[in-house]
């Protein structure tokens, strides 16, 4: 009897995993290859995919097969994570009144272009309307999914389930007490700009064969993946099977090319890496948006931006650029890649001081929730705040609270899961060296097998059977800690900058 009804969602559920895959590959399609004429008609297929699966999965026969599972598997088997993922969602999708749902798809749909043409005009007086409309609509996405001690709560398990903004509070306190002071010291030594040796002329070819090679020797499984170029780098998957990412390549700068892709191949290996048994349902992707950024940021920050990575890869590149990097040493390079220099935008910004471009979003995301911050004094909160944290301040609102589109998209509550996955990076990475503590030695012999195997088997192959707090735990005995992380940038940049 539960046995029918097990196998009853399960096929329900990979029929609608199916449609989804089938959806994606289209978005990928859109994003890589298809003509520009196809635009309207590609729109219309997708939404007409979306509908069928929201409507199968919404269904109340789905709801009826949850309630029926419900409590009947052991507690750490397989089954009861399926039904436990699969009910999540399907409250999240059946608690939004439908009418709430396409405000929220044309509010946003609106906001897009207007948040574009404010950033190109830099006027916050062009956005501003619609973001009011935005947070009263967040206000309301709260009410109706319910919450405990705060809106941003519910907006947050979206993307991090399980977490609350009082734990993203107590991150961003620890981070705050001992990144701002960093930053001051090495603003105080008022270092030459060092990056010269990223920017010249390098043939874009020659950076796709080098980025191909390392990620091959990470891992990145090729049989099962392919990489394009697209103008903003996505990793997307349609199971574990078949994960793709995309890269950016800039002829005149080596690192958009470089450090994209080691990042999305850590996007990738994380999808590629799930165990098989789990395709077709809800556990097949990565648990949540931090622990994924996690992946991503340890093979291009942990990895990546090390002195032992380049003692070894640093030949290779000069090989492939001999006019332009054979009179640059190793450690003119390695300064080049981890540069500490407060900036205004966020994407840009390096590893000591991108934390605090998200603090500063976290703050005034939930203030906007809270109604103590009017959306018209959102661009002054904005430059005060990143005068105190950065100690610069944006001459105008493109530099400053119009420079991403995620407000406008109606993505309240992403932003932190940036700072999770910088944090757990090195969690994770600290963790896997007590594991395997030859694993420096072996990056500066190009072999990556022990971090591969350690991340594959703590992380990866779980997929979203965990929620992250658990997963962390699992793997480090800890949950979320930012010890590691303030002492790794402490460690590295106290170094670089002659701080100790
Ligand atoms: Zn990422």
């Amino acid at each position: 009897m539960i046995e029918d009804k097990l196998g009853e969602l399960r096929e329900r559920l990979a029929t609608i995993h199916d449609i989804n895959a089938a959806n994606a590959l289209l978005a990928w399609d859109q994003q890589t290859y298809m003509p520009e004429g196809a635009i309207a008609d590609r729109a219309e297929g997708m939404a007409t995919l979306s509908r069928i699966a929201h409507e199968m999965f919404t269904d109340a026969k789905t709801g009826n097969l949850l309630d029926n599972l419900k409590d009947h598997f052991d507690a750490d088997s397989d089954e009861r994570a399926i039904v436990r993922v699969a009910r999540r969602s399907y409250d999240r999708a059946t608690k939004l009144p439908a009418a709430l749902v396409q405000d929220l798809t044309r509010t946003t749909t609106l906001a897009e272009p207007a948040w574009a043409e404010a950033r190109a005009k830099s006027d916050w007086n062009l956005f501003a309307p619609h973001l009011e409309k935005i947070v009263e609509l967040q206000r309301r996405v709260a009410e109706a999914y319910g919450y405990t001690t705060h809106p941003y709560d519910a907006l947050l398990d979206e993307y991090e389930p399980g977490l609350t903004k009082r734990q993203i509070e107590i991150m961003f306190d620890e981070l705050k007490g001992g990144i701002v002071p960093l930053v001051k010291a090495i603003a105080e030594q008022n270092a030459e700009d060092q990056t010269a040796p990223l920017h010249g002329n390098f043939d874009e070819a020659k950076q796709e064969q080098f980025g191909r090679d390392v990620i091959t020797r990470f891992g990145y499984d090729w049989t099962r993946g392919r990489q394009d170029r697209t103008v903003h780098p996505f990793c997307i998957n349609f199971g574990s099977s078949d994960v793709r990412i995309t890269t950016r390549f800039d002829s005149t700068w080596l690192s958009p090319a470089l450090f994209g892709t080691l990042h999305e191949a850590g996007h990738g290996m994380y999808e590629q890496g799930v165990d098989p048994k789990y395709r077709r349902t809800p556990l097949s992707g990565g648990t949540s948006m931090g622990i994924h950024e996690s992946q991503s940021r340890l093979w291009e920050n942990m990895v990546g931006r090390s002195r032992v990575f380049w003692q070894r890869f640093y030949p290779d590149l000069q090989e492939l650029y001999p006019e332009q990097l054979t009179d640059v040493s190793l450690e003119d390079f390695y300064r080049a890649i981890n540069e500490v220099r407060p900036s205004m935008i966020r994407v840009e910004a390096d590893e000591v001081t991108y934390n605090l471009h998200v603090l500063l979003r976290f703050e005034l995301e939930t203030a906007l929730l809270e109604g103590s911050l009017k959306v018209a004094d959102v661009p002054a909160a904005w430059n005060a705040k990143m005068t105190e944290y950065l100690g610069i301040t944006p001459t105008n609102d493109a530099e400053g609270a119009l420079q991403d589109i995620h407000w406008a998209g109606g993505m309240f509550a992403y932003f932190p899961t940036y700072t999770i996955g910088n944090v757990l990076a090195v969690q994770l990475y600290e963790k896997a060296i007590e594991t395997h503590p030859t694993i420096p030695d072996e990056i500066a012999e190009g072999e990556f097998a022990n971090l591969y195997g350690w991340l594959r088997e703590n992380i990866y192959q779980y997929g979203s059977k965990y929620e992250p707090n658990q997963l962390i735990e699992r793997a480090t005995g800890r949950t979320l800690d930012t010890a590691p992380y303030l002492r790794y940038l402490h460690e590295k940049f106290g170094e670089l900058y002659n701080l100790n």
